[in-house]
């Protein structure tokens, strides 16, 4: 192809900015109820949608047949496809002998059958006549051209007809690529792009109609080309999992443990599609190399056949020992630890700009490992420009599409920009090797790199200029208004960034999440009532860019105190962590929580005191404390206390029966504290109680902080005061707290719990019980405070908590000790 020829400008032009409002989807159909229909299915249900999933009858004649079957395994699923378990009775399943009719209620019909042209044609004749007029349809498929499939069916049907395909597993892999035909109906397609953005969560890519669209087709061409350079390098599979990991930004799996997860049958299918004139540079073409050939033979296909490129064996003690292939013998070997000085070098470049620049400056002719890197980038960035005017609209949606769609911290264009596409470029001319035309063009109109403008716009080798990307409205992390309009207040732990419209976020970036003095001081300060933050901005959030929101109160600071036995110096603070949560709470203005990912301990008592959260769907909340012997103290146990208060007298309105609803309410409180359970979604954190009727959920993680900007702005808006500090709390007191009591005492006769569990919980019992006093004793918020203080400072005096501390800043987890 020539470069004109490649350089042609795209057919489908980028999309559309998104408008409101969104498209109404009410009721949707997933055809076929394998590995991924099945988990879509439970994903619209998720978003809020009755849905059919169908399948072939079962050999048995059961009606439902095999959806059926597929829906008892969803429920059990891992990692799990539902945000709750009760969402299964969202799904109504049949089969396509009898129960086509369940189609003529359905807004969207996704097909995700077998892979195979003929079977998918054949499926969707069948269906026709059973859909409303309007219906959308679209099809799951990795590989088979979109327009083909539909090639036989009814002109209005083939408008409503294009491809959305969804990454495995669908609840958590946040890619969902739409593959609009030529004939497809761009209402359709935007009403499609809407929803999969706003109620799905996901990151909407436009790729064209060609084989295995954009993220496998470089995803695996990628993971092939590291299999050649293995071989060609003479290296091990643990070394290039090493060599394709963290270094380079990719996911922790590397190439191979990534491809025992997928499955290589489903890796050999991919490759399948690619077609011959989708050759390497070198005209070679991609291929399974021979071994892989005989792994598939052997049905050595990864996790679920037992065995891929590694195996796991029990020792004779029971302890798991991992075996890596030894691709030349096809024998497996214990793994060993790969010894690459290079990595080992660069570990110490935190951000992963410097790392690639550290890793492309080894001396290829001297370590195989620089070699290896060097040959591997060069070739993704060559390839994935070559590709481009083909698979995409613009570079960024290529990277878009590798970041979510394969984890990458950076797609292959800004892997490029940050090793310096110009100091590359001369690097690849010097040493003879071939440069993509496209890279070429870059260069030629003067382009130093794919993007400019803080990213805000990116080159388009057609046009041979820089173009805008074109943003969906709502979506922003903080980083874009640090960028724009800079940092008001910061230190390592915290900074305070103004969002515009008279909003300011205090943004968590500590190291590892974790939450240290000096985010205590920023958030005090910050949310001094007299302060400049607070007379400047109407509102505030509390949020970040890390994958997480926090892990919780920094403990390795606590533990070293502990262990000198700095009581004055833990109980200041505890006090300072007081401070700030009642600040958070009592500040004259409204301040919104919009937690994410991991939000425990710490964390979860920061976003409790908020008027209001803003919560990311996939949000793992708890108030952890007890599994490393403590309890909550910075005013998680008074808000869980006052939240069941307040829960009981809501339905005490209605029922009038007063101290059974206490009961209940407290009982579910302590369950949650004392056993320190953790959301396994937004939707389990508000039946554990952190995520009230007043809070929000938002499925788009990119979605988070605008969402919480604007529900801060309304708060304000409305004209806010903040709640007066409560001395009116009728305290649970001595009745209650003798039954937790009890039932304390009969889980450790029982063996369930520890004698150190055992103190722990009674402790949490005390305090959320208001003491031992009498019921109904009108106690105050500071008053609950120093309980929990007494309580977190006797625990930390305990052997066995500074022991279960640091076993988990060693080992990750907690120990039951
Ligand atoms: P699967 O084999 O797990 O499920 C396919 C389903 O199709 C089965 O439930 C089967 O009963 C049904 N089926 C088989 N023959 C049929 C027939 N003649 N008529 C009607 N139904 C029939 O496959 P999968 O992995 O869920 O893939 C489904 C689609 O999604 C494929 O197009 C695939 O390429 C695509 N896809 C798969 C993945 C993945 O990782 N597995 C990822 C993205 C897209």
């Amino acid at each position: 192809m020539t470069v004109d020829a490649m350089l042609k400008p795209a057919p489908a032009e980028l999309p559309p900015p998104h408008r409101a409002p969104s498209a109404l989807i009410r009721k949707a159909a997933v055809l076929g109820a394998g590995t991924m229909g099945s988990r879509i299915a439970a994903h619209l249900a998720n978003a809020g949608l009755a849905v059919v999933l169908l399948d072939i009858a079962a050999e048995t004649g059961a009606r439902s047949g095999f959806a059926m079957q597929a829906l008892e395994a969803l429920k059990k699923a891992k990692p799990a496809a539902f945000f709750d378990p009760s969402l299964a009775s969202r799904i109504v399943t049949g089969n396509f002998d009898d129960d086509l009719a369940l189609l003529a209620g359905c807004d969207w019909v996704i097909e995700a059958v077998t892979e195979n042209l003929g079977i998918k044609q054949a499926l969707l004749a069948k269906i026709v006549p059973h859909l409303k007029p309007d219906v959308i349809l679209t099809t799951n498929t990795s590989g088979l051209p979109v327009a083909s499939i539909a090639a036989n069916m009814p002109e209005a049907l083939r408008r409503r007809w294009f491809g959305t395909h969804f990454f495995n597993p669908p609840r958590y892999m946040r890619l969902v690529e739409i593959i609009a035909t030529p004939e497809a109906d761009p209402e359709a397609v935007e009403a499609i792009s809407q929803f999969a953005d706003l109620r799905l969560g996901k990151e909407v890519v436009f790729a064209r109609d060609t084989p295995n669209f954009i993220a496998n087709r470089i995803g695996v061409f990628t993971m092939l080309e590291a299999v050649r350079l293995m071989q060609e390098e003479d290296l091990t599979v643990e070394e290039v999992d090493a060599l394709t990991g963290t270094p380079i930004g990719w996911p922790r799996t590397g190439t191979f443990r990534l491809a025992d997860l997928v499955g290589l049958d489903v890796l050999a299918h991919v490759v399948a599609n690619f077609p011959r004139s989708h050759s390497r540079q070198d005209g070679q073409e991609l291929a399974i190399p021979p071994f892989i050939q005989t792994m598939l033979e052997r049905r050595w296909l990864g996790d679920k056949t037992g065995q891929g490129f590694y195996r796991k064996e029990k020792d004779s003690e029971g302890k798991d020992i991992r075996f890596a292939l030894d691709w030349k013998t096809l024998e497996y070997r214990p793994a060993s630890r790969p010894n690459l000085p290079l990595l080992e070098m660069a570990k110490n470049a935190e951000r992963l700009p410097e790392r690639l620049r550290q890793l492309l400056e080894g001396d290829v002719r001297k370590d195989k490992a620089a070699r290896f890197h060097w040959r591997l980038l060069t070739a993704l960035w060559n390839y994935a420009a070559d590709c481009l005017p083909e698979i995409a609209g613009d570079v960024s949606s290529v990277d878009r599409a590798m970041r979510a769609g394969f984890n990458w911290e950076m797609g292959p264009f800004q892997l490029w920009d940050a090793a310096g596409v110009r100091a590359t470029v001369e690097r690849m001319r010097a040493a003879g090797e071939v440069v993509s035309p496209v890279a070429e063009r870059l260069l030629a109109a003067g382009g130093d790199a794919w993007y400019r403008s803080q990213g805000r716009e990116c080159f388009d080798p057609a046009a041979g200029a820089y173009r805008e990307i074109p943003r969906p409205d709502g979506v922003a992390r903080v980083a874009s208004f640090r960028a724009s309009n800079g940092v008001i207040r910061q230190n390592a732990g915290a900074s305070l960034v103004d969002l515009g419209d008279a909003v300011a976020c205090l943004e968590l970036h500590s190291k590892k999440d974790a939450i240290g003095e000096d985010i205590v001081r920023l958030v005090n300060d910050v949310l001094r009532p007299d302060g400049d933050a607070v007379r400047n901005f109407a509102a505030f959030v509390i949020s970040g860019d890390a994958d997480n929101f926090s892990v919780g109160a920094n403990l390795m600071q606590l533990l070293l105190s502990a262990q000198e036995g700095e009581w004055d110096e833990i109980d200041r603070a505890i006090r300072e962590f007081q401070r700030m949560t009642s600040a958070i709470k009592f500040c004259p203005r409204p301040v919104v929580a919009a937690p994410f990912g991991f939000c425990f301990g710490g964390g979860a008592e920061m976003a409790i005191h908020g008027v209001r959260r803003q919560v990311h769907a996939e949000l793992y909340m708890g108030l952890v404390e007890a599994g490393v012997g403590l309890l909550p103290a910075g005013g998680g146990c008074k808000e869980m206390t006052l939240r069941a208060l307040e829960a009981a007298a809501a339905v005490r309105e209605g029922l009038r029966s007063e101290s059974v609803q206490e009961f209940e309410a407290l009982r579910r409180s302590f369950e949650t504290v004392a056993m320190a359970k953790v959301s396994t979604s937004a939707f389990e954190a508000r039946r554990l109680g952190f995520v009230s009727a007043g809070d929000r959920i938002t499925m788009n993680r990119e979605r988070l902080l605008h969402d919480a900007k604007e529900l801060a702005l309304s708060i304000a808006d409305a004209g806010y005061a903040p709640p007066p500090p409560r001395a009116d709390i009728p305290a649970p007191g001595e009745n209650i707290l003798a039954t937790f009591r009890l039932g304390v005492r009969m889980m450790r006769e029982g063996e369930y719990i520890s004698d150190h569990d055992v103190k722990i919980a009674n402790w949490v019992a005390f305090v959320l019980c208001g003491g031992k006093i009498t019921p109904g004793t009108l106690v105050s918020e500071q008053y609950l405070l120093d309980l929990e203080r007494q309580a977190f400072l006797s625990l930390c005096g305990e052997k066995k908590t500074q022991e279960r501390i640091a076993y988990t800043l060693k080992m990750g987890k907690p120990l039951r000790n």
